[in-house]
Order: C-alpha cells, then structure tokens, then sequence
C-alpha cells in the first residue's frame, strides 16, 4: 500500500518485534494495529514512551473501539485509521502525520539555533564586558602586576581556555619572564625563564606574529603538551614586541575560534598600554624623585607658587628661611603668611610679568638675594641666595674704601698746598706752570673722587642722612641756579618753571646732590646750543621729577649698567668728557634710601630722560618726626 509512494516498510510479525524495530531502526512514523499479537495497544504505546521514543504513531483500529481510541490519544497517537479503510485513506494519513513531523522538526530545529544565537550573543556581551573592565583598569592606577594578572583571567574567561599566561620580555634583547598566569600548573609554571630561540613563545617575539595551534597533540620545546593554543604578540611602538600573551587546552581537544584569537589580540593590546603606561609613570617618577633630591640638596631656597597663589612646592632651605611649616601642612601656606618683602615681590612680578629680584633680610640677621620668575603652565618660581657674606664683605669693603679715601683727603691738601705756594716762592718757567695746572687738575679728580666715594659710603650706611619735611620745588630752584651760568657760557637752554609740590620727607642736601648730578651729567652730555629741561609733578602717592635733554644719548646696551659703581659709557663723544662714573650710583643710592626709585630712558644721538620718584609725605611721616623717632 505504501510502497509506490516512495516508502521504505518495515514490517513486524508481533508487539515486542514492533518495540526492538522501533528502537534500533529509528523509523520515521510508526503504523500500530490495536490488535496486534503480543505487545499490542496501550501497552505497545506505553513502552515506547518509557523508552523515551517521540516516534509519530498512526494507530489502526477496529469501528467500536473508541475507549482505546481516547487512551492512544492521550498516549500520543498522531492519527486513527479505522478498519476497514481503503488504500488512499492510510496514505493520506501518513502524509499528514509526516508533514506535521517535519513542520515540528524544523521548528524545534529553529528553537535551538535561537537558542544558540542568544548564547552567543550573551557570550559576546560579557566578553565586551570584560574588555570594558579592563580597559578600565589599564587606565586607572592601578599597579602593572595587578593590571597582567587581569589581562590572563579575562584571556582565560573569554576564550573560555583552561589556562593562560603572560610572558614579558626581561630587557630589549632578554628572556621571557612569566609575569602573569592563570590556572597554570606548577609543572609548568615552572620554568618562570622562556629563552627566546627554540621556543614557541621566543618565535613570536622573533617575528612579531601570532601562534595558533588547533586539535593536534603538539609538545612544545618546553615539555609542554597541548590539544590548542593562541599566542599573541604585546608589541608597544616604541619598544617594539616586548612579550606575549597565550592561551591553551591541554586537557580538553577544544581548538580555538578565528574569533577568540582577535579577542585575545585585543588583550594582548591592553597589556602592552598598561606595560607602556608603568614605563612612562616610573620614568616620570624617576625624574621627580632626582629633582626632589637636587632641590633637597640645593643650598638655594626654591618655592614654587601655582596660579592660583598657594605654595606648591618648597624645598627645606626656603621653608627654614621663611619659617613655612614642614611638608606635609603645604598646601595650608597661604601667601599671605610669607614674608612681606616676598609678598611685594610677587605682587611686582604678577603685575609686570616680568623676572624681578629684590633683598629679603630675614629676622635672623641673614639677607637674602630672591628672584621671582613667572614659568608658564606652572606659576612663580622663587630662588633665594643666602647673600649675607656677600652683604658682610660690601660692608667690609664699603668700610676700608671710605677709610682710605678719608685718609688720602689730608695728603692731598697738603699737596694741594704746596703746589699752590710754588708760584709764590720764586718765578715759575712757562713748562713749569703748565706742569703745575696738570698736577692741579689732577688733585681735584682725585678729591672729586674721594669725596665721593665718603659720600657713597655714608648713604649706603644711612649715616648723615636726617629725614625731614623738604620741598623738592625749592631744592630744584637752587640746583638749577647754581648750573645755568655753566648752560649760558655754552649756549644751552635749561627750562625750568618753578612750581609748588608736595612735600616729601628726606634729606635737603642728599636730594639736592641728586639734583645736581643729573644737572650736571645733562649739561656735560649736551653739545653747545642744546637744551635741558626740569620738570617736576605731584601723582598721587608720588613726587615725579624729570631732568631731560637732547644731548649724546646712551646706547641701549649700556643703560641697564649706567647706575652701577664706576661704570662709564665709552665712547668717541664722551671720551674727553671728564667723571668719575660714581655720581648716578649716588643718585640711585640716595633715591632708594628715600623709598624711591629712579630710571633712564634714552635714544643714542637724540637725547636722555632721567626720572625719579619719591613718595610724598604723609601725615603719619610727620607725627612720627613730632615722635622725635629718627626713621633712619
Ligand atoms: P660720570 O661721572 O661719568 O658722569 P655717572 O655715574 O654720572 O658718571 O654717569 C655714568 C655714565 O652714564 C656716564 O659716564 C655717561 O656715559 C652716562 N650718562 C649719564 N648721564 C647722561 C646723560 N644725561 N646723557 C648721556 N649720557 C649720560
């Protein structure tokens, strides 16, 4: 009957031949007589469904039975055939009860591949998952040992192998040292050393490419047996490969997918940044620790001032010239605790930006050279220099000159004495009385320069210079009396408009000194027919005085050293221009005793400007006089 439709029948002669066909064959669809001998029926369906069978079952029965009819359905039974019943009736059965087999087969088919893609799809989450985690941890600080021993557990976890490990490479041209493993026996664990010729993980240092090994029981150079393995190179731009990165199954024969060597390529990437990352942190490190110890060591004073004015940094000297509490209360220090002559100076340098030094004396009796630099991306760097030798030997040296001008100021009257009698004890030849006016002229710059260099030493140590109420207008009107018969006989104009200004506290005569050498320095750098004006206002806080003119000029190289001791500009216009370079370094000293400052401003061939400042006078200065206190 089922033969033409392209069948293959098996045929049993009872129930319990029925049963082992079943089982062995595996047929495609089972037609089951009620009555067949034996094992028939129920029973038939009841042991092939103990035997766990889901074979489909057309059952075939006589009219009247339908008690059996509604067991073999709960039992299962795909369809019924009653008897009797024509060829073409069975036939269609059976064609249904297989379509529906299949259409069941497919479907459960498809349920499994859904299952398999949402395994997959976890699989790959979690390995995302992992690969975020780590990526986390190569970038947070954690230490490289701890960062390794990650990087082999998620190699482990993803690629789902029995063990892992990490090899890195000792020096540029060294052995692999493990560094990390996983689940490692201690066998192999072992030998921590991998040389790099002869050994699997050695080659892909050598050659810079992955290993993978699948499903073949290979003994790698080590002893080492293994059904599958992946190793990856860690390769670093700057030190090119630097270790490796394996996986392996030693136990089960599980090969690795195309897909979990790219993951662990990905690892093997990680490392290499966290191996980079340890470098550069230790190298930064090294730096910090050399440069912590230099400034340690240093015998200048070092603080650094962030942007935002708190203390950065400050190396032991600074800290114990400042009295700024120790190390660990840094961030505590204010700028506002410092040293006012600090203070000051950082204040000028966050004005002008520039670097600006200054003489910081400190309560115990030392002076200190500072120097405030503005360092970009960083803030303010002070050095200080213990300069308190220094300040003792200028004393030292201060002292002796004034001693040994005072003691030349004797012999030189006398000889100016005896040279002024020559002509009166007997007629002088013409060659003798010009020699005479040589030796004449000759003692006057001595004495010229004698009586300054007393006069330098007495206001650089403060001595004689009694501060009282004087008016600047006054001192100028004298100054400018006493040098305009000198500016008429050259033809020089010398503008000034006498005019009230504010009283200032000072020395009459020191300020009138000042006056007078730059009078006279105007007059003396000025050709005939040229001019010299004196100007003078109140600015606030201040006294401002000018002394300008249209002579000689100074060349820009020379004008940061004009106020300095003995320094002369040298050249063809001055050189017979008669000085002894002390008398800007008289007005600068006396200009800064008064808590002034004075500067020039030039153009070579067109002329100078000479200003000076003084703070005008206060009604604290004053009671402070009536105090009979004497502020110097
Ligand atoms: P000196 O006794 O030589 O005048 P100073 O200390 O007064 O010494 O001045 C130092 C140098 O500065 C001078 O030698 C001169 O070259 C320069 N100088 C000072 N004043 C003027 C000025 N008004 N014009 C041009 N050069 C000047």
């Amino acid at each position: 009957m089922l033969g033409p439709g392209g069948y293959e029948v098996l045929t049993a002669v009872d129930g319990a031949d029925g049963l082992r066909l079943v089982l062995q064959e595996r047929p495609d669809l089972v037609i089951l007589d009620a009555q067949a001998p034996g094992v028939g029926g129920v029973e038939f369906l009841q042991a092939l469904k103990e035997q766990g069978s889901a074979v489909p079952i057309i059952l075939c029965a006589a009219r009247g039975s339908e008690d059996l009819l509604v067991q073999a359905l709960r039992l299962g039974v795909r369809d019924c055939v009653v008897k009797p019943f024509e060829p073409q009736e069975m036939r269609l059965a059976v064609g249904r009860v297989l379509a529906q087999a299949r259409l069941e087969a497919e479907r459960d088919q498809l349920t499994a591949q859904l299952g398999e893609v949402n395994e997959r799809l976890q699989r790959q989450l979690q390995e995302l998952q992992t690969l975020y985690g780590l990526g986390r941890s190569v970038t947070s600080f954690l230490d490289l040992d701890t960062v390794l021993e990650r990087v082999v557990e998620a190699a482990v976890l993803v690629t789902q192998a029995e063990e892992g490990l990490l090899l890195l490479r000792e020096l540029p041209e060294g052995d692999l040292l493990l560094r990390a493993a996983r689940d490692l026996d201690e066998e192999s664990a072992r030998p921590l050393r991998v040389p790099i010729d002869d050994t699997l993980a050695g080659q892909v240092v050598r050659t810079g490419e992955q290993v993978v090994i699948a499903q073949a029981r290979s003994k790698l150079a080590t002893g080492y047996l293994v059904n599958a393995l992946i190793y990856v190179p860690l390769r670093t731009a700057e030190a090119g490969i630097i270790g490796v990165l394996g996986v392996a199954n030693r136990r089960s024969d599980r090969s690795f997918s195309e897909h979990e060597v790219q993951v662990l390529s990905a690892l093997a990437d990680y490392a290499s940044v966290a191996v980079q990352n340890a470098g550069l942190y230790e190298r930064a490190e090294t730096e910090r620790r050399k440069l912590e110890a230099v400034l340690r060591e240093t015998a200048e004073g070092v603080v650094v001032f962030d942007f935002s004015t708190g203390i950065e940094l400050a190396n032991p000297t600074a800290r114990e010239a400042l009295q700024l509490p120790s190390d660990e209360t840094t961030e505590a220090t204010e700028i506002g605790e410092l040293h006012p002559s600090v203070r000051e100076l950082l204040d000028a340098v966050a004005r002008s930006g520039r670097v600006t030094r200054t003489e910081v004396p400190i309560g115990d009796g030392r002076t200190f050279s500072a120097q405030v630099s503005p360092v970009e991306g960083v803030g303010y760097v002070l050095m200080m220099q213990d300069v308190t030798h220094l300040k003792e030997l200028d004393r030292v040296k201060s002292e002796f000159v004034a001693t040994v001008s005072h003691d030349l100021r004797t012999p030189l009257t006398t000889i100016q004495g005896y040279v002024a009698l020559l002509e009166r004890v007997g007629p002088l030849s013409h060659e003798q009385q010009e020699f005479v006016k040589r030796v004449q002229t000759s003692i006057a710059d001595v004495s010229e320069l004698t009586g300054e260099l007393l006069d330098l030493g007495r206001i650089e140590t403060g001595y004689d210079l009694a501060m009282e109420p004087v008016q600047l207008g006054e001192i100028i009107d004298e100054a400018v009396e006493v040098y305009r018969p000198r500016a008429q006989e050259r033809g020089q104009e010398l503008r000034w408009e006498s005019r009230a200004l504010p009283a200032v506290l000072g020395s009459r005569h020191r300020l009138g000194q000042v006056m007078e050498h730059l009078l006279s320095n105007a007059l003396k750098y000025t050709p005939d027919g040229g001019w010299i004006a004196v100007e003078a206002m109140g600015d606030g806080e201040y006294v401002i005085v000018r002394v300008a003119d249209n002579g000689v000029g100074i060349p820009v190289a020379d004008q940061p050293y004009v106020f300095e001791r003995f320094y002369r500009v040298e050249s063809e216009v001055t050189s017979d221009v008669g000085g002894t370079g002390l008398g800007l370094t008289i007005v600068r000293s006396v200009i800064e005793k008064h808590g002034g400052r004075v500067w020039v401003e030039s153009q070579p061939g067109t002329g100078s400007v000479f200003t000076f400042v003084l703070p005008r006078m206060r009604r604290a200065d004053l009671a402070g006089k009536q105090g009979g206190g004497d502020p110097d």
